[in-house]
């Protein structure tokens, strides 16, 4: 396979190079953040001088959301306000949002990186791109809408949501490029079928999937039904948004993109490194923002990183597909359970549809775990036995996977409740301990 690379140097440059380039905008960025209020105080009594390998990153504190929100709005901030020309914010998933700041530099360094990723997975400038994703204060949208602009794309702003207009703009201006959550994309799939839109009233080719977590049965799904390339996006609001990680043309895991981010990845509860391929919570230090500088920030998210170098070229290490968030974990009368897990099961299987969610009730002193599911109509007829052995079928290999035993109830497609941004999985209705 031919590969094309954005910037080539940058991207394929030896990875002695890289650590070079990395310890020397690591000084920049300590002296940087030495300009916040937040850091002036926290980094006082840490000789910061002596911040001048890879290797002494590891004396500088965490920053965690926690963090975030107790320097909440300015202390993070690294420049005078009047030389800040953007905010964003998080989605506020797991609590309240946080927000970002960006010069006019950290906007063109940001829509760099995101070119990089579109341009790595063979887009050009002859492609259209249909944004189906949040603007506003998610950066999804803005971020990839200025990085698609770089590569010199038709960009259409679609924002999310509205199946039906979303159809007429990709059969109108000949769409060739999508950008939506993985679970956006399968309701669009769905909707196409309700529509009865033909295939070939479309000419879309390509898809970046990302802001919430996704198995790889539920890639291979949407590109099978809508025969299209699933590219897996990852970015977090904190480190910019879009353009941190983002899969190549080879898809074997998200090259985290070096030169503008130090990757590590630690054991969530003792706080020490994992052994090289192993699982933990990634820690990413930005090393090229100016407005909003941030060390070793502990993104929650947990993945591991692929050691072995990548087939196209690219010397930027990768990272496996996110499998959920440290704070995603259910304990369910004791057992620990992973959403992803879930999906793993219930996208793998044909009959299932495309949507699903979790419910967690407490039955007496018992966690009940429910799992619904939508699937394919021609399962619901009189006869109900197919719909019986489905179920059992569904329960008896979640159970033997996750050694919980579930309810599971099977849902006509189309019937669960659908989010225009990221999907809501989990409804977890136990009462909270006060
Ligand atoms: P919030 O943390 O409030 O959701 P963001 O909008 O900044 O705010 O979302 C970033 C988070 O979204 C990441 O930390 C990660 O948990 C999730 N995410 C983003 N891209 C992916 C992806 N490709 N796979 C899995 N999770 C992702
Ligand atoms: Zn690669």
């Amino acid at each position: 396979m031919e590969y094309q690379y954005w910037n080539k140097h940058r991207e394929t440059m030896p990875r002695e190079e890289l650590k070079r380039l990395q310890v020397e905008r690591l000084t920049w960025t300590v002296a940087n953040a030495l300009k916040t209020p937040f850091y002036a105080e926290r980094l006082k009594k840490i000789p910061v001088d002596s911040i001048q390998s890879l290797d002494d990153l590891r004396r500088l504190p965490f920053t965690t959301k926690h963090d975030l929100r107790e320097g909440f709005p300015y202390g993070f901030l690294s420049i005078p306000q009047d030389n800040v020309v953007r905010l964003h914010a998080s989605s506020g998933t797991t609590g309240t949002p946080t927000t970002v700041y960006f010069s006019r530099e950290d906007l063109g360094r940001w829509s760099q990186l995101v070119a990089r990723c579109i341009f790595g997975t063979g887009c050009t400038k002859s492609d259209v791109f249909q944004n189906m994703i949040s603007y506003g204060l998610f950066t999804g949208g803005l971020g990839f809408h200025a990085g698609a602009e770089e590569v010199g794309m038709l960009v259409i702003p679609s924002g999310a949501g509205n199946t039906t207009r979303q159809f007429r703009l990709m059969q109108d201006f000949g769409t060739t490029v999508v950008h939506a959550t993985p679970s956006f994309l399968l309701h669009v799939e769905s909707k196409m079928q309700e529509e009865a839109i033909a295939r070939d009233s479309i000419r879309l080719r390509k898809a970046f999937a990302g802001a919430e977590p996704y198995s790889e049965d539920t890639r291979q799904r949407i590109q099978d039904l809508l025969h299209i390339d699933v590219y897996n996006s990852y970015g977090l609001s904190e480190m910019n948004g879009p353009g941190v990680a983002f899969e190549c043309q080879a898809k074997q895991g998200l090259h985290l993109w070096e030169d503008a981010y130090i990757g590590e990845i630690i054991n969530p509860d003792t706080l020490e490194p994992v052994p090289d391929g192993e699982i933990g919570e990634l820690v990413l230090t930005c090393l090229c923002r100016e407005a909003n500088p941030l060390l070793r920030y502990r993104t929650r998210d947990l993945t591991a990183f692929y050691c072995e170098p990548c087939v196209c070229g690219r010397t930027h290490r990768r990272l496996h597909r996110i499998k959920g968030r440290t704070d995603d974990m259910l304990i369910i009368n004791g057992v620990n359970l992973f959403p992803s897990q879930i999906e793993e099961v219930v996208m793998a299987m044909p009959e299932v549809a495309n949507n699903y969610s979790i419910a967690i009730e407490k039955e007496g002193a018992l966690d009940r775990l429910t799992v619904h599911i939508e699937v394919h109509a021609h399962i619901f007829r009189d006869d109900t036995r197919p719909l019986n052995a489905l179920r059992e079928k569904i329960r008896k290999t979640l159970q033997a996977l996750i050694t919980i035993n579930p309810r599971v109830e099977l849902h006509e497609s189309g019937s669960l409740a659908v989010s225009e941004g990221k999907a809501k999985r989990v409804y977890d209705n136990r009462p909270k301990d006060v």
